[in-house]
This record gives C-alpha cells, sequence and structure tokens, in this order.
C-alpha cells in the first residue's frame, strides 16, 4: 500500500473551508508554542482565536480531563442528570458575574449559545425584532448567521430569520431602533472581527439604558473578548454595565469544546415551558469540557495573567512601529495591525509563519493582522513576538 501524507489526506477527506488553509500539521502544543511535524516550533500569537488563553497544555487542565474521562464522559442529554463538574463550573461562573447572571445553559459551542440566547430573548419577549451590529461575528448556524453583519458571507444562504435590523457598531441608529417591539440587542462586548473596535463608554450605556426602558434584552457576547482577553476577566467589567444575557464560549472550556449563554434565573425559567425543552442539547455542558474550563479558569485566575494585560498591551504599542503599519488598534494582549491591503497582510502573515509564528487576519478586516496570544506569555517573549512581526514585514514588502 502506498504511503499518503497526512497533508494529501487532509486534502482530499476533511472538508475544506478555503482555498488556502494555513496548512500547518502540529503535534505537540505546550505553553505559548506550537511545534510541527519537523518539531519547529512556533510561537502561537493567536490562541486558537481566544480559546488557549492559559496556552497549551496546562497539567491542571490536562490532569482534570483524564480524572474526568476516567469517571464518566457522556451520561444523558443536557439538563436530565446532576453532573458534578457542571453544578460545580456554573457555581463558579455565578461567583465570578454580577447577581442577575446567576444561571448557566450550557452549550457545545459559541453559535449555539447565541442560538440559545435569540431564543430566550424572543421567548421571554414574545418580539422577534433583533438589532444586530455591521461586521459582528457570532457565529456561523443560520440564526448566527442570520445577525451576522457582513452581506457577502449572508447572501448565499437565504432566507434566513426576518426581522432582524443591523446597524454600525457605535452608531446612534443602534439606539433610535430599540423599541417596544423589539426583542433584545445583541452586540459583541469588544468587536472582534472588524479588527477591533472597542464602544464608547456612553455609547453602551445609553444601549443599556434604552433596553432597560423598552423591556428590550441586552445580550453580549464575549466569546472572544471574555476570559481575560481586554485586560479584566469580563469585557463589560469596563464599561459599568451588565447584559440581561451573556454569550461565553472558546477559552470557557480551556481548550475543550464548550458554550454557553447565562442570564438571571427568573429568565432562564422561561425555557422550561410552553413548550417544555425550549432548547435542547446533547453534548451541551459535556462533563470533560466542564472540568477542564473549571481547571482553565482556576489557572487563569491563580495566575497574575490578567492583571499584567494592560502592562502588555502597551509593550504592544510601542514595538510595532513601522512605516507599513497603517495603524494600530489594541484591546488589551489583543491587536489589530492594520497594513495597507489584504495582499500585504497576507505576505507577512505567510513570512511570519515561516519565521515560527502563527497569525491570521480578521474575517471582516482581511487587512489587518491578528495578535492575540495566550495570556500566559511573558514580557520577553512577546517582545520577541513584536521582533518577528518587523522583521517579517521587512521580508515581506
Ligand atoms: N461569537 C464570537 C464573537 C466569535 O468570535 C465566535 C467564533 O469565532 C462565535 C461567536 C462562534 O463560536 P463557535 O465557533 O464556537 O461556534
Amino acid at each position: 500500500m502506498s504511503h499518503i501524507s497526512n497533508r494529501q489526506l487532509f486534502l482530499d477527506h476533511v472538508a475544506q473551508t478555503s482555498p488556502a488553509p494555513i496548512g500547518l500539521e502540529i503535534v505537540k502544543a505546550r505553553g505559548i508554542y506550537q511545534y510541527d511535524i519537523n518539531g519547529k516550533p512556533y510561537i502561537d500569537l493567536i490562541s486558537g482565536f481566544s480559546v488557549c488563553n492559559i496556552g497549551h497544555g496546562h497539567p491542571d487542565v490536562v490532569k482534570a480531563v483524564q480524572q474526568q474521562a476516567a469517571e464518566y464522559m457522556h451520561l444523558i442529554v443536557y439538563g436530565e442528570f446532576i453532573e458534578n463538574p457542571q453544578v460545580q463550573y456554573a457555581r463558579m461562573l455565578a461567583d465570578l458575574l454580577p447577581e442577575s447572571l446567576n444561571c448557566v445553559y450550557f452549550t457545545n459551542s459559541g453559535a449555539e449559545a447565541t442560538e440559545g440566547a435569540m431564543k430566550l430573548a424572543k421567548r421571554a419577549t414574545g418580539h422577534s425584532k433583533i438589532i444586530a451590529f455591521n461586521k459582528s461575528y457570532h457565529g456561523s448556524t443560520q440564526g448566527a448567521l442570520s445577525i451576522m453583519g457582513d452581506e457577502y458571507f449572508r447572501n448565499a444562504f437565504r432566507p434566513l430569520l426576518p426581522d432582524i435590523y443591523h446597524v454600525d457598531y457605535g452608531s446612534d441608529a443602534a439606539i433610535d431602533l430599540i423599541d417596544d417591539t423589539t426583542a433584545c440587542v445583541i452586540m459583541e462586548t469588544v468587536q472582534a472581527e472588524s479588527g477591533l473596535n472597542a464602544p464608547a463608554k456612553e455609547w453602551i450605556q445609553q444601549i443599556r439604558k434604552k433596553c432597560t426602558d423598552h423591556n428590550v434584552l441586552l445580550v453580549f457576547d464575549e466569546i472572544q473578548a471574555g476570559f481575560g482577553r481586554t485586560g479584566s476577566l469580563w469585557a463589560f467589567g469596563q464599561y459599568e454595565v451588565i447584559p440581561d444575557i451573556l454569550l461565553l464560549g472558546k477559552a470557557l472550556g480551556g481548550g475543550m469544546p464548550l458554550g454557553a449563554f447565562i442570564s438571571s434565573w427568573d429568565l432562564m425559567q422561561t425555557l422550561t415551558s410552553s413548550p417544555v425543552l425550549g432548547h435542547i442539547t446533547t453534548f451541551g455542558g459535556h462533563p470533560v469540557s466542564c472540568a477542564a474550563g473549571k481547571a482553565a479558569l482556576e489557572v487563569l485566575l491563580d495566575g497574575k495573567f490578567i492583571s499584567d494585560v494592560k502592562k502588555k498591551e502597551t509593550i504592544i504599542q510601542q514595538q510595532l512601529q513601522h512605516k507599513a503599519i497603517k495603524q494600530l488598534r489594541t484591546a488589551g494582549l489583543w491587536a489589530a495591525v492594520e497594513f495597507g491591503s489584504f495582499e500585504i497582510n497576507q505576505k507577512i502573515i505567510h513570512r511570519c509563519i515561516q519565521n515560527g509564528l502563527i497569525t491570521d487576519w480578521f474575517l471582516f478586516a482581511p487587512e489587518c493582522m491578528r495578535v492575540g496570544p495566550p495570556l500566559i506569555i511573558t514580557e520577553d517573549e512577546l517582545i520577541k513576538a513584536c521582533e518577528i512581526i518587523l522583521q517579517s514585514i521587512e521580508e515581506a514588502i
């Protein structure tokens, strides 16, 4: 039998999402590094798009996974049995959130959390109108796609959900549109895929007020922005506003698949009747994912990682200066490095990968390079990463 490389098998048998996958074959990942089949190390400057906030392969997380897998894995559909990893993690999250966010519905993914939140908002208000934002990303399933803020990605899949209104992030139009017929406003607390857009505090507070005045639910998506990325455990903490529903995912599972939509207990109760089982999921809140997520969150909180984020943000701002960089937007240990075009950005990204640094572009800002390393990155490692970017710019253009 002839030997077929994994690369060929990947191309032939694993469903492709684009004509140009990054295509690295990684065999091991530890801390901020990923290692390919030749043993070459790469600094991970993406963290799996904010999944690996405490880096790769932390022994506490590995141990939690192994122990839970040995106890039990899947038992029954979500919500029927009392599963220790799930209840302990829900309690930990509730303790770390404002009192009104005390009830966690665990899902498989971020997109499923978005779906759950949209359903909850419709069910609780009796309305279907949803206000969402241009250049926002909340997942790729059909409900989440309906509120995605980009016509190119939506258009081929119509008909999608009706009664969705898209407005610009930060615009007065968002506030004007909120009325008594609105189910919810759904927004990323810091918009990610637009190439990082942090909202003005007054604007987000005005949205909160108008939602409260009209009994409209405010949904914050912190699937990428949560878990310390912006310098506080929850990004909304910096804006002094509390959502009615919070979406979490990515780092929530500590490297395992997990999402959640979180609200008050009373609000969440509306999914238990008329119809009963208002949201059903087989694998949501998987015990191994919950055990891993809780262990990862403990590591994140025990280290000084979140309190060091702002200092590391300053390092990025100081280091990443080059005439080819048109703009640098940061939001904690998270940066969008804007170049003149997608083509230039692509060349630099390829060069970075050759130089041992994994980075990528933003979905709705292809001219921007993504900088979002694990929060455990040291200052020296971060400076080294910035030096590789600057060297790659020089080599690529
Ligand atoms: N919301 C945001 C802000 C995201 O960045 C993502 C994923 O990139 C999602 C939702 C969807 O999460 P998932 O890919 O787990 O479905």
